[in-house]
């Protein structure tokens, strides 16, 4: 059915609705991969190592001061930009460990997560046949905000090596930027690969910004989670030479906090490419999460002792679940951080990763997501699968003891 401008005749009959009123360039997006696979868990009594959420709560200081707010009427409207407390404490955070500085006033933006910051920086900054260079597999909202933007992604792929290591080719990347590029959006630490950007890569990238004049959005939901045995470390992008007056820098407490339902996430950056996010995302959600705000606030303010704790006990997790998968005969590739290992099936006989995770909670009672829903190329992941270990050690070795059937 094409749309008619002329309105129909009194009394004729409605017109039959179209067969998907999406408009075309949302059309390839279906229901989200890890909703699917939550729901898949959830039908077969599996265990859920899909979806990357902890199953125990975050910080009781955190939570007691979500409390306190809640019964304390702090439960209107927060100020657009976010409360104050809340922006002074990102803005004293990114200091105190990355050595960055931004103004709370006008250079930080409280978001609903680190989603909805990525999609009102890509809404603010591009626009149909504007080019966003990113790296496949990419978090699946990526694909969605470009979209939305009517922007084109221009994605550079991340392939392990023998060391077990996900590398990209230099000539790959620069080949990625164009007159067109508009933004680089990276994600480091790197969600499905679990791959930590080395000082040598990001500069890579920072020079290739520079010469585009493109901006660069980072993701760094996974700042803290950096393993002890990882040869990098993290280092945001923005403290590059010349990066910090092109960047946003976007992170959020659902990771590091384990509160992944609060979706209390932030944008820092220039004065200018914060206040283009602002006027965007004040027309998505204007505010969110207000009693959940000062919580938030307190726990950035928690001495370095949570941080190293909360990294070192997902760095056991990692290598509790790592151990079993191999165990079962999977080629696992050690993740250097975040919430994820992902292992390739070919070892197992498997040849196509979607197919493989939904047979899985049938033969051995585990969801885990296929990675390639995550690449345009899609046969380089399709050997591919993600499992999340940010779960309780006990719910982790009943999960090696399925995967054991495997064999
Ligand atoms: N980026 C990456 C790489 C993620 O893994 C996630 C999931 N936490 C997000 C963004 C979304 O973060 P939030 O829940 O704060 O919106
Ligand atoms: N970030 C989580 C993951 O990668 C999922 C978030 C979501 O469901 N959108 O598993």
């Amino acid at each position: 059915m094409t749309h008619s401008p002329a309105l129909p005749a009194p009394g004729a009959p409605a017109p039959a609705p179209q067969a998907d009123p999406l408009v075309p360039r949302m059309r390839p997006f279906g229901t989200t991969i890890f909703a699917e696979m939550s729901d898949l868990a959830v039908r077969t009594s599996a265990v859920n190592l899909g979806q990357g959420f902890p199953d125990t709560d975050g910080p009781a200081e955190m939570l007691d001061a979500a409390q306190a707010a809640l019964r304390g009427g702090r439960n209107q409207y927060p100020p657009g930009p976010g409360i104050p407390e809340l922006r002074a404490a990102v803005a004293a955070h990114q200091k105190r460990f990355w050595g960055l500085e931004y103004d709370p006033d006008g250079e930080i933006l409280i978001t609903a997560g680190a989603t909805e910051a990525i999609a009102a920086a890509i809404l603010a900054l591009c626009e149909a046949g504007d080019e966003v260079v990113c790296f496949e597999p990419y978090y699946d909202s990526y694909a969605a905000s470009i979209a939305l933007s009517g922007a084109t992604r221009r994605p550079v792929t991340l392939r392990p090596t023998a060391s077990g290591r996900y590398e990209f080719d230099p000539d790959e990347l620069r080949a990625a930027f164009g007159p067109r590029t508009r933004v680089v959006l990276l994600n480091s630490p790197h969600n499905p690969t679990g791959k930590v950007f080395t000082a040598d890569e990001l500069s890579q990238i920072a020079q290739l910004c520079q010469e585009y004049d493109a901006y660069a959005v980072t993701d760094e939901v996974y700042e803290h989670l950096v393993f002890t045995d990882s040869a990098s470390r993290h280092v945001p992008l923005a403290t590059l030479p010349g990066m910090r007056e092109r960047t946003v820098r976007i992170s959020s407490a659902g990771k590091t906090f384990s509160c992944t339902g609060w979706k209390i996430g932030w944008a820092s950056g220039p004065r200018p490419l914060v206040s283009a996010v602002t006027r965007v995302k004040q027309f998505l959600t204007y505010v969110n999460g207000a009693p959940l705000q000062p919580a938030v606030a307190v726990a950035l303010g928690l001495p370095d002792a949570y941080f190293t704790g909360f990294r070192d006990d997902l760095q056991a997790k990692r290598d509790q679940l790592s151990a079993g998968l191999a165990a079962a005969g999977f080629d696992v590739l050690r993740p250097e951080g975040t919430y994820f290992v992902t292992a390739d099936i070919t070892p197992l006989g498997g040849k196509d990763g979607v197919e493989f995770c939904l047979g899985l909670p049938e033969r051995c009672g585990v969801v885990a997501v296929p990675t390639q829903v995550f690449y345009d190329h899609v046969d380089a992941g399709r050997h591919l699968v993600r499992f999340a270990f940010c779960k309780r050690p006990e719910v982790l070795a009943d999960a090696v003891a399925r995967l054991g059937k495997l064999r």
